[in-house]
């Protein structure tokens, strides 16, 4: 007799560290392996020892290269998981990307917090460092999409793309004839370069997983609301900050705009983007194009065969610290976008250290804001703000646009799962508390699925 079960080891009360374990008496499949960010008591949980020998781990299934999807890996890897990683194509390059910054990130904030010596810690270390990204990078195994592949002796992967990111998927994971369907962070029906998610294939699941990122909203559709705090950003004589995630985030908002100045709904005016990782990553986009990746909406490649989709004009790539630190000094129109979406690290922190004091300058939020991220404290409206251990007063204006999600809405899920079949079992993850139970709710009502929360660590029978 072959037990199965599924293990939640992470995405249980919150957005982020996505970890599911799938066990059979033959194998342990782990399907994502992400940090958990946020909060600092959400942080600790990456120092807590992995709840599972990871030696053990048969194979590990990459749904995308997000870092709440991919960053604990090095961990992993340096607790002694020995085999495969398996991703799609552009999954695995973004992975890359993503491990070294993340690595690079940490030991910067280690160093920082060392020097100003505002770290709890007498000697803060870094979760890990360049070396163990390395190390994680070289088990990364590229595997098509829509093929069943096979990744252990009782277990298959079959990859569907999202929509999400570029090289996102859906997963179906069968174990031990046991199968299983990950939503994994699933896309909408309108990202402007990706093509749309496929889908959920015509089979049988024992088990869907799904996420609730947006479980309790339904995303508003106003292109305007851009262009609206755009033009009054310009009108208040500062700069525009736009905190954004470095894959995929950079990518929209970038066309975004271009397609904004070329309706002459905003003026031309230089565009900063201010990370290595989103540079990056927007080659990456550029390469998929010229490709004619599957992953592309139809129609793209050939439009923009002879331009870059990124540049409107006066797009000013900052790949140096110094071409960086030269945005400090900037006195008229421009916009500035910036990593990480969140702020919780990366470029985008010193700038706002640099803009928030001053009345002039703008900070448009474009993206989800997970409680406790500076991203999240700006959203709800905070007088001050910790920076670095100092306490800046927030004068800028602080605006929120929601249109360019690129995870689906509650209705959007509810459709996209209502066309699988009715599972044995679902379960809700990834999402803060009042998005998994209305997400819940709503399947129970609306599909008549059997619907479970499970609390973090928990482990259930399939
Ligand atoms: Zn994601």
């Amino acid at each position: 007799m072959s037990e199965v079960t599924i293990a939640f080891l992470g995405a249980t009360d919150t957005v982020t560290g996505s970890r599911f374990l799938i066990s059979s008496g033959q194998s342990k499949i782990l399907v994502d392996c992400g940090l958990f960010q946020g909060v600092k008591s959400v942080q600790k949980r990456n120092w807590d020892p992995f709840p599972v020998n990871a030696k053990e781990i048969d194979a590990v299934v990459l749904s995308h290269a997000h870092l709440d999807h991919s960053g604990y890996l090095p961990l992993l890897v340096k607790e002694g998981f020995h085999k495969e990683i398996y991703g799609t194509r552009y999954t695995n390059d973004i992975t890359k990307i993503i491990l070294r910054d993340s690595a690079r990130l940490q030991m910067d904030d280690a160093k920082f917090a060392a020097k100003r010596g505002y770290s709890e810690h007498k000697n803060p270390q870094p979760l890990y460092n360049q070396d163990d990204a390395e190390k994680a990078i070289d088990h990364l195994r590229e595997r098509a999409f829509r093929t069943r592949h096979q990744i252990a002796p009782d277990a298959f992967v079959t990859f569907y793309p999202s929509g999400h990111i570029l090289g996102s998927s859906f997963v179906a994971v069968e174990v031990a004839g046991k199968s299983f369907l990950f939503t994994s962070d699933l896309g909408r029906n309108n990202h402007p370069l990706l093509s749309n998610p496929d889908l959920p294939p015509a089979q049988d699941f024992d088990v869907v997983i799904t996420e609730s990122t947006y479980g309790d909203r339904i995303h508003d559709t106003t292109p305007d609301a851009f262009a609206q705090e755009i033009n009054d950003g310009i009108a208040r004589g500062g700069a525009i900050l736009i905190p954004a995630f470095a894959v995929d985030r950079t990518e929209v908002i970038l066309m975004a705009l271009k397609d904004l100045i070329e309706k002459k709904l905003i003026p031309e005016i230089p565009v900063y983007v201010d990370s290595p990782m989103a540079l990056s990553a927007l080659n990456l986009y550029r390469e998929a194009i010229t490709a004619r990746s599957e992953e592309i909406r139809a129609g793209i490649s050939d439009k923009y065969a002879n331009q870059d989709p990124f540049d409107a004009g006066q797009l000013h790539q900052m790949q140096t610290t110094e071409e960086s630190k030269s945005i400090n000094d900037i006195d008229s129109a421009a916009i500035i976008i910036s990593a990480s979406g969140m702020a919780t690290g990366g470029r985008v922190v010193h700038h706002l250290a640099n803009m928030l004091p001053n009345p002039k300058n703008t900070v448009i939020l474009v993206g989800y804001q997970a409680v406790g991220s500076r991203g999240r404290t700006l959203e709800d409206g905070a007088k001050t703000i910790k920076i670095h251990g100092q306490e800046l007063y927030v004068n800028a204006h602080i605006a929120k646009v929601e249109s360019f999600s690129v995870h689906a809405d509650s209705d959007e899920l509810i459709t996209w799962l209502g066309n699988a079949r009715k599972p044995k079992k679902a379960y809700v993850v990834h999402g803060e508390p009042e998005g998994q139970l209305t997400m819940k709710n709503r399947m129970e009502a609306e599909l008549g699925w059997d619907v479970v929360i499970p609390k973090s660590n928990q482990v259930f029978e399939v």
